[in-house]
């Protein structure tokens, strides 16, 4: 809980900031909650009123921030809602969707997230997973020095939640939460994250896709300690996503869109990411993950891989990394380990 005297800070700041609320379906309010200087631009937070008397819903929450705490605040203030009415719905364990969940829920709210994603936040505020995570990419090749000017690896990273209270529980595939006239289902799409959730409103048709379907950017799939093949996982509940007759996809991030569509999108982006990541090991035999990521295509503003910003480096490895795991757990190319690090080559076909 925050002291008085910053509550009140927070109050005049948020009495004089400009809510950005917009109706996205009867009773559903997307607050448009701003990420500074990052290119997701905003996270989409989601209102959903209960009946009068009731509990209201609020589904994802922005970074641990001041003007994401300004602009939360001021979303739920001209929609009539506060901590007290609220119950809180997390998408996946991210920081810019769980950082202020601890702020925004009341004394006698409830947090909703995955019980694996719940697990691995738990792990997060340890001084292990950072070293293991270290490991994992010193053995992709990642250079020592770049690795301590990223902010991955710290363990108290700024944005992020301070902590893990009991008004968090853990939910599993399956469970319900009915909010005015909506009772939304987690469907479990592991991949983005580990726990990573979507919620379905069966009746109205409306999915909350979360970060697992985007519409104008793809979601981030990077390798994790807690699965041995991400990318797998994320395609394979890309197929499951499909099944969903969905009217209304409210995402995590930018403008919904075609929900079909930006799936069958996703599954071929992903397929010629694939292919352009065995062929590059067919030119140049023998790259560390770190080495092979130089080579892919990104889209950033950098004249070339030396001048990446070692953060953007990490994502970029990290999803390089998981694209190598994919093909080798499915014999495609192969690994062999040189002194501390990995480095990977094609199979070539010994019939042909
Ligand atoms: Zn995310």
């Amino acid at each position: 809980m925050l002291k008085e005297n910053k509550r009140e800070e927070i109050t005049k700041n948020i009495e004089k900031r400009e809510a950005l609320v917009e109706q996205v379906a009867d009773g559903i309010w997307r607050i448009g909650v701003e990420l500074p200087q990052n290119p997701l631009r905003e996270l989409n937070s989601y209102l959903i009123k209960g009946k009068e008397n009731g509990r209201d819903l609020l589904i994802d929450t922005g970074f641990r921030r001041e003007e994401c705490r300004e602009a939360l605040f001021a979303g739920l203030r001209a929609l009539g809602s506060s901590p007290e009415r609220l119950d809180i719905l997390l998408t996946h364990l991210h920081s810019d969707h769980t950082g202020l969940a601890r702020e925004a829920a009341g004394t006698d709210s409830h947090i909703y997230i995955s019980g694996t994603d719940l697990a691995i936040l738990k792990d997060g505020f340890t001084p292990e997973r950072p070293l293991r995570l270290a490991e994992q990419f010193r053995a992709g090749g990642f250079p020592e020095d770049e690795m301590k000017k990223t902010q991955a690896l710290n363990p108290a990273v700024r944005y992020k939640l301070d902590q893990v209270d009991d008004r968090f529980v853990p939910i599993e595939a399956g469970w319900k939460y009915t909010v005015g006239d909506y009772t939304l289902e987690m469907i479990s799409v592991p991949g983005h994250t580990p726990g990573n959730a979507m919620f379905w409103a069966k009746k109205q048709g409306i999915m909350f896709t979360g970060d697992h379907i985007l519409f104008d950017i793809s979601p981030n799939i990077t390798s994790w300690l807690e699965s041995e093949d991400s990318l797998g996982d994320y395609l394979d509940s890309l197929r499951l996503a499909r099944k969903y007759p969905v009217r209304l996809a409210l995402p995590g991030h930018r403008k919904t869109g075609d929900y079909a569509a930006r799936i069958e999108a996703l599954l071929a982006h992903h397929e010629r990411r694939l292919a352009e990541t065995e062929a590059l090991l067919a030119e140049h035999p023998g790259m560390t993950a770190y080495e092979t990521a130089g080579k892919m295509r990104w889209k950033i503003r950098a004249a070339s891989w030396e001048e990446f910003p070692p953060s953007q480096k990490w994502f970029a490895v990290g999803e390089c990394m998981a694209h190598l795991d994919y093909l080798r757990l499915r014999g495609r190319i192969r690994r062999e380990m040189d002194g501390e690090v990995w480095r990977w080559f094609t199979v070539t076909a010994k019939y042909c």
